[in-house]
Formats: C-alpha cells, structure tokens, sequence
C-alpha cells in the first residue's frame, strides 16, 4: 500500500481554538485541500507547547527577541515552542509543514515588525526559522496552490 502524506500543520489552521485570543484561523479550503489527499495530519501549536495560556497577550518579534504587548521578554518561551515543534516533526518524519502566516512562531515569510501597530515586514517566527534551518519543507496557508502542486509531486514518487 502507498504510504500516506504526512504533513505538519499550525492547529489553528484546523480549526483548533489555540491562538492567542481564544479562537482559531479555521481555512477551510485548506481542510478540503488535505482530505483530497488524504494526507495524514501532525498537528503543532508552539506556543502552547511552550506552556503560554490560551488566551495570551499578544506578542511580537523585535530583533532576536519576543516581547508580549505588555513589555515581558517571552523568547525563551519561544525557543522552547520551537524546539518542541521540530522534535515533532522529525519524530513524525514529516513530508512538510504548513504554517500559519504573520505569526511570531509560525509566520514562514512574514512577520509584524515589532511596534504593534499591525505592520508587517518580511521575516519568520521562531517555529518557522528552526523548521528551515534543519532544511524542512514550509509553505504557509496563503499559497495553497504551492501546497496542491507539492502535493501532487509527492504522491508520484
Ligand atoms: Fe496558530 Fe502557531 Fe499561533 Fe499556535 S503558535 S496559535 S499554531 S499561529
């Protein structure tokens, strides 16, 4: 039997009330994506590995750093979100990641800038950076068209 995509995504991609105001970013053609290919789901969400309440202040990256709007220095919180979330992924042996965009753990290629004032720049949250720095397959729910393409390609294989 042909063995089964796996795929780490961001919970609250699924519809899995974690982010930091108490709901989630449900994309349902994402869902439908998926169950098309009946790609076995991992699901992550770093900063509820990193033991942050739901919900949580909001927070943002700032330079090497992340800071809660409140002022609190939380990069180690994220770092441990972040390492968790990689320990995941290769004990799954994952095919690829699916992040949720613009956030400080999981944003793939862009992030707010640090002034919470809803600014975004380019640049990834920390889950992200650690995924690709051990060279990990990311795309972000915005490009579900890169998704179905990757999808396609390794169902061939
Ligand atoms: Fe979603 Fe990632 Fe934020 Fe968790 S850390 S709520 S999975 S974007």
């Amino acid at each position: 039997m042909k063995k089964k995509i796996k795929v780490l995504i961001s919970a609250c991609l699924l519809g899995d009330n974690v982010k930091y105001s108490g709901g989630n970013n449900l994309t349902p053609e994402l869902v439908t994506l998926l169950e098309k290919y009946n790609v076995k789901i991992v699901k992550i969400c770093p900063e509820c590995f990193a033991g942050l309440p739901i919900p949580r202040v909001p927070s943002e990256i700032l330079g090497d750093k992340v800071f809660s709007k409140d002022g609190r220095d939380i990069t180690e919180e994220f770092l441990k979100g972040a390492e968790i979330s990689y320990i995941i992924a290769k004990k799954n042996k994952i095919d690829f990641v699916i992040l949720k965009e613009r956030s400080p753990s999981c944003g793939s290629s862009y992030i707010y800038d640090g002034s919470f004032s809803g600014k975004v720049i380019q640049g990834q949250g920390f889950t992200a950076r650690k995924l690709n720095e051990e060279n990990i397959v990311i795309f972000s729910e915005e490009n579900l068209k890169e998704i179905e393409k990757y999808l396609e390609k390794l169902n061939k294989q």
